[in-house]
């Protein structure tokens, strides 16, 4: 089932303006993710970015998973992002953000949008939560995480650097995305896991795609999404 139109109020487009003393250049990260922003509306007419909490439909879905994870998901609301067709649901910590954050969540998220544009919403739901099992072998929901994940890993890059997504601390996050209850254990082969994320990174490296300088993320503040569930 899809959102309505009237269901949520659309939040502005425009991340917070405010300094952001952990970015070296408040100005160009505020510009980048401008240009992402732009580049978005001009590929999805229908883009747009609504808060989870103001969706009846999300409040819903927090609770089917809590039910389907066994209930140790229990920060959907909070935590968690997704994408159905060309919407975006966000936390409540949005318009807070730094713009780097937003950026490199987006980026993850403008894949989600190309395959529901690519597959619709019937083919996502099938594909994605169905095909082959729901849980444990997941292979399509993980070929589209694995899509959003590439760009999750080198907008990292382009934005803090090749040192932070190097960092073994982030590699395991990603890693774990795939091999954990995250996304419902959609693919718990660790060794392959970390295998294509050691050749995105060496892509990244040999492409020179990274901050030169040695901007400093926020190591700790990973941002998780999962993409919506149909009901
Ligand atoms: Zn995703």
């Amino acid at each position: 089932m899809l959102v309505s139109d009237t269901e949520s109020e659309p939040l502005s487009d425009e991340a917070d303006e405010a300094e952001q003393p952990s970015v070296p250049d408040p100005a160009r990260a505020q510009q980048r993710l401008d240009d992402l922003l732009a580049d978005l509306r001009h590929e999805f007419p229908k883009f747009r970015i609504v808060r989870k909490d103001s969706s009846r439909l999300q409040r819903t879905l927090h609770y089917a998973m809590v039910i389907a994870t066994f209930g140790r998901v229990r920060d959907y609301l909070d935590e968690y992002y997704n994408t159905v067709g060309a919407t975006i649901y966000v936390t409540s910590e949005w318009p807070d953000k730094d713009p780097d954050d937003c950026y490199v969540l987006l980026r993850h998220e403008r894949e989600h949008m190309r395959q529901f544009r690519r597959y619709t919403s019937v083919g996502m739901m099938l594909l994605y939560w169905l095909a082959p099992v729901p849980f444990g072998l997941a292979y399509f929901r993980a070929r589209f995480e694995k899509a959003g994940y590439e760009q999750t890993v080198r907008a990292s890059a382009e934005v803090y650097g090749l040192d932070y997504v190097k960092d073994a601390s982030f590699r395991e996050f990603v890693v774990e995305q795939f091999t954990t209850v995250n996304y419902g254990w959609m693919w718990p082969f660790r060794n392959g896991m970390e295998a294509w994320y050691d050749q995105i990174v060496d892509d990244i490296e040999q492409s020179g795609a990274y901050a030169l300088e040695a901007e400093v993320g926020p190591l700790e503040e990973f941002s998780i999404e999962v993409p919506e569930i149909h009901l």
